[in-house]
């Protein structure tokens, strides 16, 4: 299976649910070859950097599941918010990409 492939596989399957990833909006795959010995990660829109783990032939995305599923994703957390459109949500939208709102500076 060549990068290609790969990239365009994980694509369909990084559909989380009902969410829809883009990138590189969502998120940006990177992938180093080292010494011939391909290593990749993911660069979450929230920050984090997740590394994938090679399963003989193809990357696992499990670490990456695991992130957004986590509490950890600012992304995915105001992209729920985004799909909810529920108004009840709007207090706790803490976008970290927005500048301009610097109330929480608590973190
Ligand atoms: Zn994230």
């Amino acid at each position: 299976m060549t990068i290609d492939e790969w990239h365009d596989k994980n694509k369909q399957s990084l559909s989380l649910d009902n969410l829809k990833l883009d990138e590189p909006d969502n998120y940006k795959l990177v992938i180093t070859n080292t010494n011939g010995k391909l290593n990749a990660s993911i660069t979450c829109q929230c920050g984090s950097l997740i590394k994938l783990f090679r399963n003989r032939t193809y990357f696992q995305l499990s670490n990456f599941y695991n992130h957004l599923k986590s509490d950890k994703c600012t992304m995915i957390k105001s992209k729920q918010q985004q799909t909810s459109s529920d108004d009840r949500h709007n207090n706790q939208n803490n976008n970290n990409n927005q500048n301009d709102t610097n109330d929480n500076q608590q973190q």
